[in-house]
């Protein structure tokens, strides 16, 4: 996967793009992480990328031509036809689902916003998708853009070192994941639940599968609308306390 992010800030990402999960999978060549400043592609006599907003008001716009610009010098792979993406909180929610979507695009552009916002020429003509990390305004797009990249990069395959690691996380299976304990098995005259110690393994999966769903009962209920669940953990659920 190849993921472009254009930025007035490709500083920003020298820590993350080189770190942990994102580092690894770069070293592996699994994905291919490049920060570009658009600024570079502003024609003006002082490489401008904001102007006055038309009718007034506060607060600086991005103007179009240096984004389109930039967008349109990337390098495409033939037959590819990259997602551009405009970090925006006035976007689609962004979610779990839409990370998987997204890993398994082959280009990913993403666009962070500065200043007031956009010229609306961009939202209109050039991008594909508009998406919200959450219901709150960041100064700029760049923490929003690595949130986006970190979850999308760490579904390809290849990438987390046990593959079921991303598959049971919480948003995945539809749920909130089960608590985990490590050693010690007794910490400050805290056990660890006995099923966990017990090397029976069918019962540790009865175990976790149980907590998932009352976590998910008492932190997200909206979650279990949409969750795939039996007859019989409906009817389970209905027993359980609905606070912790
Ligand atoms: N005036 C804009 C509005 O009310 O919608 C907010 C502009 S914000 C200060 C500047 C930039 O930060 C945005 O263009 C966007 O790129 C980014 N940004 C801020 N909050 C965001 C969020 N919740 N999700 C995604 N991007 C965000």
């Amino acid at each position: 996967m190849k993921i472009d992010v254009l930025t007035l800030f490709p500083e920003m990402f020298d820590g993350v793009f080189g770190a942990s999960i994102l580092g690894k999978a770069r070293e592996k060549g699994i994905v291919s992480l490049a920060a570009i400043n658009f600024r570079e592609y502003s024609t003006n006599k002082h490489n401008t990328v904001d102007d006055y907003p038309y009718g007034g008001g506060g607060g600086m716009v991005l103007k179009p031509e240096p984004v389109f610009a930039a967008v349109e010098a990337l390098q495409v792979d033939e037959g590819v036809r990259p997602r551009v993406i405009l970090m925006c909180p006035q976007g689609e929610s962004f979610t779990q689902q839409k990370a998987e979507e997204l890993s398994k695009e082959e280009h990913i552009v993403i666009v962070c916003g500065h200043y007031e916002g956009y010229d609306e020429r961009i939202r209109e003509h050039l991008v594909t998708d508009e998406l919200s990390i959450g219901d709150y305004v960041l100064t700029g797009g760049e923490i929003p853009a690595m949130t986006v990249i970190d979850s999308v990069v760490r579904l390809l395959p290849g990438v987390l070192g046990n593959e079921t690691s991303a598959v049971t996380d919480s948003y995945s299976t539809g749920l909130l994941e089960h608590p985990h304990y490590t050693r010690p098995a007794e910490f400050r005259g805290w056990a660890v639940p006995d099923v966990l110690i017990s090397g029976h393994h069918a019962n540790i999966e009865v175990w976790r599968r149980q907590q998932s769903l009352l976590r998910t009962l008492q932190r997200r209920p909206d979650l279990l609308e949409h969750a795939e669940l039996s007859d019989k953990e409906r009817k389970w659920l209905a027993e359980q306390p609905q606070s912790e």
